[in-house]
């Protein structure tokens, strides 16, 4: 059996994965995993986002069909709005893949994404295919299908429109011609070094109504239906109790949702391949008898789950390690290569599973540092430990880069740790644990991602895996790739784990991303640089382009420790012109002739329902030298889900003071010149219900309050102002669509700051969102917008004097605006806060 070794160690090294957050399985868990192995059938659900998926159908296929089952998410969602804190774009893109892999681990499923930006709403599939880049997506569609191997693929959406969304539509589109093309080689025959064609049988749309489907329908006659709603006794749970636990995970979005109970049938309308009645795997064999030798397997399986014992799990352990030695000698054969086949990689990962749990296995791997850097060492325990009698054997613990392992080719004996201690060599040429699909800068519809096989992974391959291999005296080997994690205990959460990632030696953030110069006087710009390395000194220095100077020209710092962080102060002077600048954050060595080098900046984001992710900058921030005149000094503002708002009203030279609850409770607002609500503030902050009429009662008294947008579920006040006015969904999506002054004399548009067409350029996303109608007379509309084909739209800013002040409610994007650096939007929202 020795000759299967090294076959194996090619194969098994490139593939397999055990993730250390996997929890061992219960025995009722491994009832259900045994019988899962032996079912070779899979399907792929797609959709645009994170939260469009049928969390319930995806459980159910996962678990009660026990298919392999994937969704294939077309974007990370880097779009939407957040509701959990103040990341946007490429950061909430992260937030929300690792919400989606927090609900693949309750339901069961595998995650998939293609490289097509979330790049905010889209009205039609026209737009959005020519902003995705049509083939682009199109081949990361059928590369999905080729990796994955669906036999039924389902959307969520159909071509029609009826989804709403441009990217629902594209999903669809998308998914309907890739089914055509997946299996034809000469479609996208770049990508068959790494995968094969693949036709799979099936594909459907899972209908939806905005109304409840009514199951005489004429239209859903044909459709296969599914009761999604029924009971799996060994998980305690119905797949739709299962669904509402994973679709709660889309906390960024605030979709926490209730656990449904009894019948829920879902229907199913065929697009494409062969026709099907009443199922939708009508004909196709799941089983190991659908490919050629696969029998004997599957018959070796079927054992290992009829003789399971609950009681006494490892008594399988036997027989599925004589399963997994014939699944390698599978594998060996061309015919069933890892490029043809996937199904031996993920069926041996899934053995791995069944097998650890039946021995009540346990690998605890712990690194001394949270992080390291490229060319350095850092120190592993391993901890593994047998809860069996089988007696297996601890042979390896290491991985290409690590010194070989002591105390390991012994016994593990039953419920005795065996431990032992690795030192990794992190290679010089490591790269940093940057998120692979933000390597690289993205265009406007897609990210850039050079390497053909990281397409489509949810995340990174582990910075640094450990591989651990056991063997019995038969010579059968298990092998585990583990990520290496640190640890700690948290006082109110318990035990935690981050991977280690790979780092820079040093990190310097610029304190802020947008520094506004309104007029031709210095300012001051704080670097917090942190070593990752240790102590030592260094010069901090920040460069600026022509036109700008920068005093002094480097600040020499100490670093006292691994991790130290420590501030450096500069003056920077913009011209008496108007100016974009980028200023760049650079490191050297002290004392050095060498001038410093730019480095980067580091952003953490940390979450109880997610593992804490970093992602690193350009070290670079934006300088915008404009003219931009204010009236007052000072704003209380009134957080709602989250924005940047305050930090762009602060640039403009305001004192913003964030109001409490406490404090619109008292109502004493007398020392503001204006008060600003947040996003979503009329749907986040409940005190808003009450405390609306003092905050009016001010504006009465000669107070200017302005309103930021609020969506319209879930509205705490119909229209939060004076006069009734109702906030709707509409939005102006296109960024460049053009802006009309209707008053052009209006002091929204005239006073402090002149506004021109010009301060309307360079703005990012959409104009702005949840626009108003049906408003009182009272108000005055003074600018409008509207997308291409549309109808003008004036209801996107409502301005009235009340009383001796103004109120104004504005749907415009000054929450993406400010903190991008569009010059105009600070000129603008100077003249909204300044209202008087
Ligand atoms: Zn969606």
């Amino acid at each position: 059996m020795k000759r299967y070794l090294s076959l194996l160690l090619l194969v098994v090294f490139a593939a397999l994965q055990t993730s250390a957050q996997q929890r061992p399985m219960d025995a009722a868990q491994l009832q259900l995993a045994l019988k899962k192995l032996n079912v070779v059938g899979s399907a792929l659900y797609v959709a645009a986002h994170p939260d469009d998926e049928n969390t319930a159908l995806l459980a159910w296929w996962s678990n009660d069909r026990l298919y392999r089952t994937g969704y294939l998410a077309l974007t990370r969602g880097d779009g939407g709005q957040n509701l959990i804190g103040d990341e946007k774009g490429e950061l909430l893109g992260l937030i929300r893949t690792q919400e989606l892999l927090a609900a693949r681990r309750i339901d069961g499923a595998e995650q998939m994404f293609s490289r097509a930006l979330d790049f905010g709403f889209s009205k039609n599939p026209e737009e959005t295919l020519a902003i995705w880049g049509h083939d682009r997506i199109l081949a990361d569609v059928v590369w999905a299908i080729r990796k994955f191997q669906p036999d039924v693929i389902v959307t969520r959406f159909p071509t029609t429109g009826e989804g709403g969304h441009g990217h629902h539509t594209s999903s669809a589109i998308l998914a309907v011609e890739a089914f055509k093309i997946a299996g034809d080689p000469t479609k996208f025959p770049e990508q068959l070094k790494y995968v094969t064609p693949w036709q799979p049988k099936r594909l459907f749309w899972n209908r939806f109504s905005w109304q409840q489907i009514d199951p005489n329908d004429p239209k859903v006659a044909k459709d296969v239906r599914i009761d999604l709603g029924t009971f799996n006794p060994l998980l305690g749970r119905a797949y739709t109790e299962i669904a509402a636990e994973s679709r709660s995970q889309h906390k960024s979005q605030g979709f926490g949702s209730a656990e449904r109970r009894g019948t829920t049938i879902n229907y199913f309308a065929q697009l494409d391949g062969e026709p099907a009645a009443k199922d939708l795997f009508e004909g196709i064999d799941t089983t190991w008898s659908r490919y050629p030798g696969g029998e004997p397997l599957g018959k070796l399986l079927q054992q290992a789950s009829d003789n399971f014992d609950p009681k006494a799990p490892e008594k399988s352990i036997p027989a599925l390690l004589d399963a997994a030695e014939l699944l390698d000698r599978l594998g060996a054969r061309p015919e069933w290569s890892p490029k043809l086949h996937p199904w031996i990689d993920v069926k041996r990962n899934e053995l791995n599973r069944v097998i650890a749990g039946c021995a009540g296995l346990a690998i605890d791997v712990s690194a001394a540092e949270a992080s390291v850097i490229a060319g350095h060492d850092i120190k592993v325990s391993v901890s593994v430990i047998n809860r069996s009698d089988y007696p297996f054997i601890l042979q390896t613990v290491g991985s290409r880069d690590a010194t070989p392992s002591v105390g390991v080719g012994k016994k593990l004996a039953d419920n005795v740790p065996l431990k032992t201690d690795v030192t990794i060599h992190v290679p010089a040429d490591a790269p940093i644990s940057q998120p692979y699909w933000l390597r690289k800068p993205a265009m406007k519809g897609s990210f850039v991602v050079d390497d053909q096989e990281l397409i489509g992974r949810p995340e990174n391959p582990p910075a640094l895996p450990l591989i651990i291999t056991l063997v019995d005296d038969r010579m059968h080997t298990l092998f585990f790739t583990v990520p290496i994690v640190y640890r700690w205990t948290d006082p109110v959460r318990g035990e935690l784990t981050r991977e280690v990632d790979v780092v820079p030696d040093v990190v310097t953030n610029i304190a802020n991303k947008v520094y506004l110069f309104p007029d031709a006087k210095p300012k001051q710009v704080v670097l917090r640089a942190k070593s990752y390395s240790g102590a030592g000194d260094a010069v901090v220095k920040l460069t600026v382009p022509q036109g700008w100077s920068v005093t002094p020209e480097s600040v020499p710092v100490t670093f006292k420790q691994q991790g130290d962080e420590v501030r450096a102060m500069f003056t920077v002077t913009p011209p008496a012109a108007e100016s974009e600048a980028l200023a760049q954050a650079g490191v050297g060595q002290a004392p050095s002739p060498v001038p410093p080098s730019p480095v980067h900046s580091v952003t953490d984001i940390e979450y109880p329902h997610i593992p804490p992710q970093r992602v690193f900058g350009e070290g670079t921030a934006k300088l915008i030298r404009i003219d931009v005149k204010k009236k007052g000094t000072r704003i209380g503002y009134i957080m709602g889900s989250g924005d940047e708002v305050p930090e762009g009203l602060r640039q403009m030279g305001y004192e913003v003071n964030m109001l409490t609850d406490d404090d619109l409770e008292r109502g004493n607002f007398a020392g503001y010149d204006a008060i600003v609500t947040g996003v979503r503030a009329y749907n986040t902050r409940k005190r808003l219900k009450l405390d609306t009429p003092k905050l009016l009662e001010w504006v009465k008294n000669g107070g200017t309050y302005v309103v930021q947008y609020n969506t319209t579920s879930g509205l705490l006040l119909e229209s939060p102002g004076p006069y009734p006015f109702k906030i709707t969904g509409d939005r102006v999506t296109v960024e460049e669509a053009p802006v009309t002054f209707l008053k052009p004399d209006h002091p929204l548009l005239v006073t402090p700051n002149k506004i021109t067409q010009k301060d309307f350029e360079g703005w990012v996303q959409e104009r702005g969102v949840y626009f108003t109608n049906d408003w009182d007379p009272k108000y005055e509309t003074v600018i409008s917008s509207h997308d291409p084909g549309e109808s003008d739209k004036a209801g996107g800013e409502l301005y009235t004097r009340y009383g001796k002040g103004v109120y104004v409610y504005t749907g415009y994007d000054w929450f993406r605006e400010l903190p991008a650096g569009v010059p105009g939007a600070y000129r603008l929202f100077a003249n909204l806060v300044s209202a008087k």
